[in-house]
């Protein structure tokens, strides 16, 4: 399926790159010696990329640093002269995105709390229509598949074609263990409606805690997703912002270290024989399950003309609560997963209840 946006892939503004994506940098840009210690460690990675590093920060809350503002351009610019790497940072409104358009910096995002407002979507796009910027847009706060979509169509709508989407996770209702909890369906559904449009992961700001970015990041990863922004720190301990989740360039090496880079498609030639024979095998056994549900809702009508005839419920809670207890026994015997089953005969029961009672209510109509 395809939208029939005409998206660059990111090989082509980066030519250099060698899968994945990989942006890295300090949450905040904090002083000049800040960003040129951090840049100079990360760009001896050569897995690195992109160097990040925040001007205007977002603060959920006043009074927390928020960014050393436009003097801090000038600092990535320095980054750029002397370690050669692309330079980024985030912007918020049309100033920002001005003044970062003529300190010439590379990358701009657009951040969570932006992304969840058209309103500063359009006015950020109104300011890089007709230039060949590259503008990545961080989903919204809120899980809106719809209002990601739509910040990414204004971007491309004002003819940037260089467009990146970053999954940071969304809001938590509550205490979780992650900052900001991924939603990795979210990512399928954006990936399958606007398969044009490169995804990268943000583990720092779904962790929101060093210990968590490893798996996340894996994860990301093992969903095919093209690449990382990732925040690192000379020396998180004295961050100004997000310290917690700020790895050293040297830890960041480490954690890179260990991932699993995965491919969409592997070397091997007989790698895709074998998965078409597995994936045709999959096909035949989803029509049977197509035709066998089809056959028990056929059934279900039956049994709901015959408690018409009756007067008798829909619904019988006993029957309910015992099929239930006994589809969830034998999924797990055969190895399927308990919330799998449950949800799977639920969502089941839910439409047979429902073919049932619009069986009954035909009758109501009758008498
Ligand atoms: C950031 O990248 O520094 C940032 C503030 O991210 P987000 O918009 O995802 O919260
Ligand atoms: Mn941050």
């Amino acid at each position: 399926m395809s939208t029939g946006l005409e998206i660059s892939r990111v090989r082509e503004w980066l030519p250099q790159l060698n899968n994945p994506l990989l942006i890295a940098g300090p949450c905040s840009l904090e002083s000049e010696e800040q960003a040129l210690a951090t840049a100079r460690m990360l760009a001896r990675d050569h897995r690195v990329f992109v160097f990040r590093g925040g001007v205007w920060k977002p603060r959920t809350r006043p009074g927390s640093f928020e960014g050393m503002g436009s003097v801090a351009l000038r600092w990535l610019q320095t980054v750029r002269e002397e370690t050669g790497l692309p330079v980024g940072t985030e912007v918020a409104n049309a100033t920002h995105t001005e003044e970062a358009l003529k300190h010439g910096i590379d990358v701009l995002w657009i951040g969570a709390r932006s992304t969840a407002s058209p309103f500063v979507v359009q006015e950020i796009a109104d300011v890089v229509r007709g230039t060949d910027a590259v503008v990545m847009v961080k989903n919204p706060v809120n899980p809106d598949l719809q209002l990601w979509m739509g910040a990414i169509e204004r971007v491309y709508r004002a003819g940037i074609r260089h467009i990146v989407a970053i999954h940071r996770g969304f809001t938590p209702f509550g205490e979780t263990k992650y900052r900001n909890y991924p939603n990795w369906q979210t990512v399928i559904e954006l990936r399958r409606l606007m398969p044009e449009v490169p995804v990268i992961c943000d583990p720092s700001h779904i962790a929101g805690k060093r210990e968590y970015l490893y798996e996340i990041a894996q994860k990301a990863f093992d969903m095919g997703l093209e690449g990382l922004m990732i925040e690192s720190h000379v020396d998180p301990s004295c961050a100004l912002s997000d310290k917690e989740q700020q790895l050293t360039p040297a830890d960041l090496g480490l954690l890179l270290d260990r991932l699993v880079i995965r491919h969409q498609s592997a070397a091997n030639p007989l790698f895709d024989n074998q998965l078409e024979v597995l994936r045709n095998r999959i096909d035949a056994l989803d029509k049977e399950l197509l035709e066998v549900l089809s056959s028990r809702m056929d059934i279900v009508r039956e049994i709901g003309r015959y408690k018409r005839e009756n007067n008798v419920t829909a619904l019988q809670i006993n029957r309910w609560a015992q099929l239930m207890e006994d589809r969830t026994q034998l999924g797990k015997k055969l190895n399927l997963a308990e919330a799998f089953t449950k949800v799977l005969f639920q969502m089941i029961h839910e439409d047979s209840v429902r073919i049932q009672t619009e069986i009954m209510d035909h009758t109501n109509g009758e008498r």
